[in-house]
């Protein structure tokens, strides 16, 4: 989400005039988006802000400095204590207001400060994404009603406030007309999507939403589709739909049902449980039985063979026993999850779980978060190989951000794939947004290797 608001603002920005510049040395312009999930996250946004403070104005003195994104919404009027070079702070609902914002920055404003919560019940909204982008990510919803004990989110998205379906599907409709083949559709829990809406009664629920772009998709393959000088065409088409994050309260049969009708939707579910132990998860107001959940994973299994099933997980949340990590290590040793993102716990300003204080030394979170890693990265190992020798689907993203001379792409179950350039073709760029048949030919914990399958 927030590296799709960093896209928006972007994108918001180009339409203004802007263009991006490679050196942050040579811009007039610079927006820090900021993360506050975790301590370290929020840290790093304000270390990094600070490299501009001394001499940043003196070399350019048209240099406007703005601040963004969740710690910005967090800590409002006191970052400009803080940073006193900032020109701007603008909260994550005030995106669209970036250029009035810019505007009375140019007229000589001083420390303008953007960060209120739109009081309407409506959310609209047109998805903004990069000229030749063929991956988008489209918000469905903003907001979080959850308040997971842990969790800073409904503090510093709001709400949750959803956008009406038929929206939703006209503006994948113009991304896939615009050459999007892929879309992933965001929402901190996206199986709530609909209910400031009407819910079931109205017709906005997620799986009514993913049955339209299925269908929305078809016709457009089917017919081909009229632009706007009357010429019928047949852009690539959506081929995938993603969507995250999904909560295991609310993973039911219809939605294992949808994974196993639409074809679209991508053979990939991040369903975080965060813990193994009930009583951990109680603590957290995140509670599911681990059963329940363990069993609406193996029927989707069933129905859907081979689909990606991903994971969040905390480490050391207050009151963690040894024991209740051993759940844990059990859960994951169960369902042989093909990633998981495992978190130390790190408390939050102004969130329930401040009252349980931070109790589990930093050590033992390490050493419970290093024997977990140590855990999974070999069933990640072992799933991985699996796949040596299987052709993927692989939509291409561009270089490798290791090697500029090697192309990378994610296979339809999420996994990154590493891949030669054939011959004829001069760079990974050339394939940015293309889907190719790729045959894997090693794999390791993390990623992928293969070559384009010209049979
Ligand atoms: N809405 C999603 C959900 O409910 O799963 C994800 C929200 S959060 C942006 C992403 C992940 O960060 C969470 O799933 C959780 O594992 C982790 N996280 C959130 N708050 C945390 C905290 N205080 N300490 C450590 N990890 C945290
Ligand atoms: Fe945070 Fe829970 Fe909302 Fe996810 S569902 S954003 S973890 S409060």
């Amino acid at each position: 989400m927030n590296l799709h608001d960093t896209e928006r603002m972007s994108s918001v920005l180009q339409e203004q005039g802007y263009r991006p510049s490679e050196e942050v040395s040579d811009a007039d312009l610079v927006i820090f988006n900021s993360c506050s999930i975790r301590d370290k996250s929020e840290q790093k946004a304000y270390s990094s802000m600070g490299f501009l403070k001394k001499d940043g104005k003196k070399k350019n003195p048209n240099l406007k400095i703005g601040f963004a994104g969740c710690v910005a919404q967090q800590d409002r009027d006191q970052v400009f204590q803080g940073a006193p070079h900032l020109d701007f702070v603008i909260g994550t609902d005030s995106i669209d207001q970036l250029p009035e914002v810019l505007y009375r920055v140019e007229n000589g404003e001083k420390k303008v400060l953007q960060v209120g919560f739109d009081p309407s019940n409506d959310y609209t909204l047109e998805t903004k994404i990069l000229p030749g982008r063929s991956l988008a990510y489209v918000n469905i919803m903003k907001g979080c009603d959850n308040f997971c004990t842990y969790c800073i989110v409904p503090f510093t998205r709001g709400r949750e406030k959803s956008r009406r379906l038929e929206e939703i599907v006209q503006d994948v409709k113009r991304l896939v007309l615009g050459g999007v083949a892929e879309i992933s559709l965001l929402g901190q829990n996206v199986n709530s999507y609909g209910k400031s809406l009407g819910g079931k009664k109205a017709g906005q629920t997620f799986p009514a939403l993913l049955r339209a772009l299925q269908k929305m998709a078809d016709e457009m393959e089917a017919n081909g589709t009229t632009d706007s000088t009357g010429r019928t065409k047949k852009p690539i088409g959506l081929q995938r739909i993603r969507y995250t994050t999904s909560h295991p309260k609310d993973f039911d049969e219809e939605m294992i049902e949808c994974h196993a009708s639409l074809s679209r939707l991508a053979p990939h579910l991040h369903l975080p449980v965060q813990s193994g132990s009930p009583k951990v998860l109680k603590r957290m107001k995140r509670y599911v039985p681990i059963e329940l959940y363990c069993e609406r994973l193996d029927e989707l299994r069933r129905r859907v063979p081979g689909i990606s099933i991903t994971t969040d997980l905390i480490v050391g949340f207050p009151g963690e026993t040894e024991e209740d990590f051993q759940k844990t290590l059990d859960l994951v040793t169960r369902i042989q999850y093909d990633n998981v993102y495992a978190y130390t716990y790190s408390p939050r300003p102004g969130t329930a779980a401040l009252q349980y204080g931070d109790p589990i030394p930093e050590e033992v979170k390490k050493e419970r978060h290093a024997r977990l890693m140590d855990m999974q990265t070999s069933f990640q190992l072992k799933k991985n190989k699996t796949l040596v020798g299987k052709v993927e689907m692989v939509l291409c993203e561009g270089p490798s951000k290791n090697d500029p001379e090697v192309a990378t792409g994610r296979t339809p179950g999420w996994k990154v794939v590493n891949f030669s350039v054939p011959d004829g073709v001069k760079s990974p760029q050339e394939l940015e947004g293309k889907i190719l048949p790729i045959k894997i030919t090693d794999a390791n914990s993390y990623a992928l290797k293969g070559q384009v399958d010209l049979v």
